[in-house]
């Protein structure tokens, strides 16, 4: 496992890779965008340098992004009233296209950047069908693979299962797959705390074995690119996304244990999303995480 966490890239994206060393990394994830607007990040051509040449001096990878949360390829294609939080709406937009162009600039700035994939939610679909939100993820994903050509790939990630989220069941995840075209560029992460949200029995013994029994069989575990390793601020099963430090949440010390020893996660880069102190993850988070990965690698040995 390449363990590592979602760092700040304020100040210039180069600078994400600075913080990652500082506490441990040797994965990373960031934000290319702000995560709560549209407008893109102008990133200068320098920082893009420094990004790739710090990574590559520290021999940091896979190094991956997360998409904006705003982009929701489910959602229906069509112009929609819209506004500041809170207040009423104040213009048009269509958040199907919005989402597509974002995902295009994500993917043209992971290219440039050296990032294995861009993480995404792979969307709701706004009292539609499921059927039609499949089919429109797909065909974002296929169009903006098309306008971003390079190695950069989308990693869909399983909800927590609120609401009319895609991506709660392994049927969902496959039939997103194949709308989207299933070529090398397409694949998944899994988020340990909405796997236990979305009521897939990870932190039992054996659990997490057995749930990627079920997920190479529906979806393949080649596809499986990514780890996102949080701990839940919330019970088993209730489908909310709230995550807590490893070890210290309703999957806890035996629960991390129990999952990480499972051979099928040994070879991926594993992302802490977890609150820290309130700053984000921290050099002791890396530290606990590589612990209980030591302790359940010895426990089945
Ligand atoms: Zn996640
Ligand atoms: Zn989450």
């Amino acid at each position: 496992m390449r363990f590592g966490a979602h760092v700040s890239s304020s100040g210039g994206i180069s600078k994400a890779i600075d913080r990652g060393l500082a506490i441990g990394c040797e994965s990373l994830q960031v934000f290319t965008h702000n995560p709560r607007t549209w407008v893109p990040i102008r990133h200068k051509p320098e920082e893009i340098a420094a990004f790739r040449a710090k990574a590559a001096a520290a021999g940091m990878g896979p190094l991956v992004s997360h998409g904006l949360y705003l982009i929701n390829l489910g959602a229906p294609d069509r112009e929609q009233p819209t506004g500041p939080p809170g207040k009423p709406a104040t213009r048009m937009r269509n958040f199907y296209r919005s989402s597509v162009e974002s995902l295009v600039q994500h993917l043209e700035i992971g290219e440039a950047l050296g990032l294995e994939g861009v993480v995404l939610h792979v969307g709701s679909s706004r009292g539609d069908t499921l059927e039609g939100a499949v089919e429109r993820i797909g065909a974002g994903i296929r169009e903006a693979l098309d306008r971003a050509p390079g190695a950069c790939a989308v990693f869909l990630e399983n909800t927590a299962g609120a609401g009319d989220t895609v991506g709660r069941t392994f049927e969902q995840l496959r039939m997103v797959a194949d709308a989207a075209g299933g070529g090398p560029r397409v694949g998944f992460c899994l988020d340990t705390q909405h796997l236990f949200a979305s009521g897939f029995p990870v932190h039992e013994p054996g659990g997490m074995d057995g749930v990627l029994e079920d997920f190479d069989r529906i979806v393949g575990i080649e596809r499986l690119r990514c780890l996102h390793l949080n701990d839940s601020k919330v019970p088993f099963a209730c489908n909310r996304d709230r995550h807590e430090n490893v070890g210290d949440g309703e999957i806890g010390e035996d629960g991390m244990r129990n999952l990480l020893g499972c051979p099928a996660l040994q070879g991926l880069p594993v992302v802490l999303e977890v609150p820290g102190d309130g700053d984000g993850p921290r050099a002791e988070d890396l530290a606990r995480a590589r612990a209980l990965h030591a302790e359940a690698l010895a426990l089945r040995a």
